[in-house]
């Protein structure tokens, strides 16, 4: 196996990882960084697909504080208000540098003020965008940045396991597969960032880039680290439903259609959103996903199993204009929303859960740093879009800062567990030891059960029923080989992987929303649809001890604001 050393190792190279790069060369240039991820630098993750855009209190009549009462009361009082807070504070200051030290050009109003637009579940238009392409901007930026530096890179390495050092203390390094020989790599560093990204590709119908598998959140979990919020996973309404043989099928039509007048449409071609919510297609994203599943279940469903959206009523030639690449995306797929009606799921878009983290990116095992969509406390029970990108650059660049200085006064290169490493090792080389399986057949139960049991509604008995559906999983997958037995660029190897650590992740999940015994959020209990009060109100965590998913609850701390107050004054608010 083949051995590496940095004082840096990054992990992923998203908006955080790539944030944190760049923040952490600038801060200690002496230090050396090397970012690793599973795909090719700039070309992978999701802050790439941001199509929406950033959201920062930047315009005179806006605030930081108008910006932080609507995270919290969007997140339902779950959130970790000292990380909300620095996240729109701190949002202020990366928008400038994303403009000014590195590049990106964001949209403008005529006066030369940037553009923001509206954004569900805000009350004022802050969501800085470039068109409709807002992360390929600002990745591309990013990517050009990095590659300008003296930041080694590991493209195409994926991380299996986070290794604690012989004593158990902190963390020794990671290891790694190098995907193009298949070969194992153990890189050992004074620092680590788990900035993976989520990403819950464990249902059917799912958003995320497919090199998206809760990684980091299983090595989290593996490592010992707890997880919080798990129960809480986004769903979007509009997922593009095209057929099972493409993966186009759950991707996202953008919620500026709903936003600019499109209809939603039961199989009977009738519109029936007024049945679930006043606000119609403009409800919030829960909402009118669960109304969307609720039509479903009473049958009243397009020719794939979904329902129709209608954007006819405003114009062909407007449609076009306004949703270009929206337009292009259905016709990919022989829809075409302009003049006609396209099919739509809702999907499963962004966890609000992960690693419990502290402000300054550190985590409860020394030397592992964590930022972006792997961390959970941010968001609380639900995620204003537009709040995402902004999470991982603004805790991305932190994360660099902090690392550069913890790294001189305490980071050591530490000798790995071998035993640990023996024991990873094994368990990413079970699959070529066994006869070959159905790989694929495992990964559509997985999402069968996940979309049926852990999904939109939620209920004891089916929570219960995938809990146990899950461990069976895990062990059927166990005793599933792979095809051939060359590990150069095989990719049902790293299906097999995938599907490792989706599982895990899915557990985890599944707990969490068995503990919460009650609706908030993005989590709704058929058996349980009240929502409790805020007196007491925990948060729930769990970690893996001695192979069982364990539930734990922690009181929410409301640092700077109590339910019923706000930050803004009688007449801001
Ligand atoms: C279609 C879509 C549209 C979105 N639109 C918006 C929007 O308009 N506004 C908004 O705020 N948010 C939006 N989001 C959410 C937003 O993309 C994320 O919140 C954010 O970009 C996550 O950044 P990140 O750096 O944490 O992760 P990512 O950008 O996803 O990066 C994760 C990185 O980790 C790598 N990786 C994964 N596993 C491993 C491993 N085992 N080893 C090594 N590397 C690994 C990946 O290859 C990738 O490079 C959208 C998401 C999607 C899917």
């Amino acid at each position: 196996m083949k051995r590496l050393s940095t004082d840096i190792l990054i992990l992923g190279s998203g908006g955080a990882g790539l944030f944190a790069a760049l923040h952490a060369k600038k801060a200690a240039p002496g230090l050396s960084v090397t970012v690793a991820v599973k795909g090719l630098l700039g070309k992978c993750g999701c802050t790439r697909m941001v199509q929406g855009g950033y959201n920062v209190a930047l315009a005179p009549g806006d605030s930081a504080e108008r910006h932080f009462m609507d995270t919290i009361e969007g997140g339902k009082w779950l959130n970790e208000q000292d990380l909300a807070w620095t996240l729109v504070t701190v949002a202020q200051q990366r928008i400038r540098e994303l403009e000014t030290e590195l590049g990106c050009f964001f949209d403008r109003n005529p006066d030369g003020t940037v553009h923001q637009k509206a954004f569900a579940g805000q009350t004022f238009d802050r969501t800085v965008h470039k068109g409709d392409l807002t992360g390929i901007e600002i990745i591309n930026r990013l990517a050009e940045q990095v590659c300008a530096r003296d930041i080694a890179r590991l493209e195409e390495h994926r991380a299996v396991a986070l290794i604690r050092a012989r004593d158990g203390d902190a963390l020794a390094g990671v290891l790694m597969i190098d995907m193009q020989t298949g070969k194992f790599v153990f890189v050992q560093a004074r620092a680590v960032l788990l900035a993976t990204g989520g990403g819950p590709t464990m249902y059917k119908y799912h958003t995320p880039s497919g090199d998206k598998s809760c990684d980091g959140m299983a090595m989290a979990l593996q490592a010992g680290l707890s997880l919080r919020d798990m129960e809480m996973v986004q769903f979007h309404p509009t997922g593009l439903l095209a057929g099972s043989d493409t993966r186009m099928t759950g991707t996202v039509l953008e919620e500026g259609l709903r936003g600019a007048g499109g209809y939603l449409l039961g199989g009977d071609g009738q519109r029936f959103m007024h049945k679930y919510d006043p606000r119609l297609e403009r409800a919030t994203r829960d909402i009118v996903s669960r109304s969307m599943i609720a039509e479903i279940r009473r049958g009243n469903t397009t020719p794939n199993g979904g329902l129709w959206i209608d954007m006819r009523h405003l114009g062909t030639a407007e449609v076009r204009r306004l949703f270009k690449g929206m337009v292009e995306r259905c016709a990919d797929c022989g829809f075409d929303l302009a003049g006609g009606l396209v099919e739509v799921i809702p999907t499963a878009h962004y966890m609000m859960g992960g690693v419990v983290f502290a402000r300054d990116c550190t985590t409860a095992l020394p030397g592992l740093f964590a930022a972006g969509e792997d961390t959970g406390g941010v968001h609380g029970g639900n995620r204003l879009g537009g709040n995402g990108v902004a999470n991982s650059t603004v805790f991305g660049g932190i994360a660099g800062d902090s690392m550069a200085a913890w790294v001189p006064a305490h980071g050591k290169l530490r000798e790995p567990d071998e035993a640990a490493i023996a024991a990873s090792l094994a368990v990413c080389r079970r699959p070529i030891e066994q006869a070959s399986g159905d790989i694929g057949a495992l990964r559509e139960e997985l999402y069968e059960l996940m979309w049926d049991d852990v999904g939109i509604f939620r209920d004891a008995a089916g929570l219960r029923r995938a809990e146990g559906a899950l461990v069976a999983l895990d062990e059927r997958l166990d005793r599933t080989g792979i095809a051939g037995r060359s590990l150069a660029f095989n990719v049902t190897w790293h299906d097999w992987l995938n599907l490792k650590s989706l599982i895990l992740v899915s557990r985890a999940i599944t707990a969490s929303s068995l503990a919460r015994e009650e609706s908030r959020g993005a989590h709704f209990r058929s058996d349980f649809p009240a929502t409790a009060s805020n007196d007491d109100l925990a948060f729930i965590t769990v970690a893996l001890r001695g192979g069982e998913i364990v539930c734990d609850r922690e009181t929410v701390r409301f640092t700077r604001v109590k339910p019923g107050e706000s930050l803004l004054g009688a007449d801001a608010a």
